[in-house]
């Protein structure tokens, strides 16, 4: 019983409990100051370390995803948007949908909040545990045309192959070749009832078959995403455009 607290710490590291050895000498000089029992000590250790794996976690998780900025759905404000209720968004915030393996699609105009949405669902399903990617369609195209051959690509592309939750934003923005087409389905097929999609795009699943070229390979698609899905129509003003920031001052544009 007479190791120093740095051969304690040693023990803990070699345990694979680094955050514990790192908050060691913090931990125990809190004990001695309050008193802790052997019980509440050990108690304590195991919670703090406990706390920080998840937090590490988390911010592996956030990493993994890739979002291109952070943005919550408490950021997101209901008055401005009057196609979706607050009811609506907490009910989807619980994220029965994405236990169920329901898919979810985000239709309308640019800026009015599909991708502020995905990326709030998003998080919240990286705190709640959740394995979350994001991606446009138009990288993930290139994803898909560079896997054999690009180290990265493929790399990617397994992360995005595991994840819980594939977000794909802005589908449909490019035209696809039948070649593309092919490899878009392949992946859709995979993560059909593995995980849950989420999709945004402002143009209707029935036009998607006028940009995928071929009709077969659209249905095929159109098949395994609308199998289990919530379509969220959001239609108002863009919000970019109603709160755009103007370096006139409002009395001189009115001349
Ligand atoms: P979309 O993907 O539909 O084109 P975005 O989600 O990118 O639009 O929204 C455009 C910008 O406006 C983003 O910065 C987003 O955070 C903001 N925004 C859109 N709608 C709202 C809203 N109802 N409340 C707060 N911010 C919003
Ligand atoms: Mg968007």
């Amino acid at each position: 019983m007479n190791s120093t607290v740095k051969e304690i710490q040693e023990h803990f590291r070699h345990l694979r409990m680094a955050e514990t050895a790192n908050g060691l000498p913090h931990l125990l000089r809190k004990a001695e100051q309050s008193s802790w029992t052997y019980q509440e000590l050990l108690e304590e250790l195991l919670t703090f370390e406990l706390k920080r794996r998840e937090e590490k976690n988390v911010e592996r998780r956030l990493k993994w995803a890739k979002f291109p900025y952070q943005k919550t759905l408490d950021e997101f404000r209901i008055d401005e948007q009057q196609s979706i209720s607050s009811r609506q968004i907490n009910q989807l915030r619980e994220l029965n949908w994405l236990e169920q393996q329901y898919n979810l699609i985000l239709l309308g105009p640019p800026g009015v909040g599909k991708t502020h949405i995905a990326i709030g669902l998003g998080l919240e399903a990286i705190y709640k545990g959740f394995k979350v990617s994001f991606i446009t369609m138009g990288e993930l195209v290139h994803l898909l045309k560079t896997e054999e051959y690009l180290s990265k690509s493929k790399t990617q592309l397994k992360r995005l192959r595991e994840s819980d939750l594939v977000i794909i934003d802005d589908l449909m923005y490019l035209a696809m070749d039948q070649r593309e087409a092919n490899l878009f389905f392949h992946l859709i097929n995979h993560l059909y009832e593995r995980s849950s999609v989420i999709l945004t795009s402002n143009k209707g699943p029935k036009q998607w078959g006028e940009l995928m070229g071929d009709q077969g390979i659209t249905t095929a698609i159109l098949d395994r995403i609308l199998h289990r899905v919530e379509v969220i129509h959001l239609n108002e003003d863009s919000y970019r455009i109603k709160h755009r920031s103007t370096i006139f001052k409002e009395k001189s544009v009115q001349n």
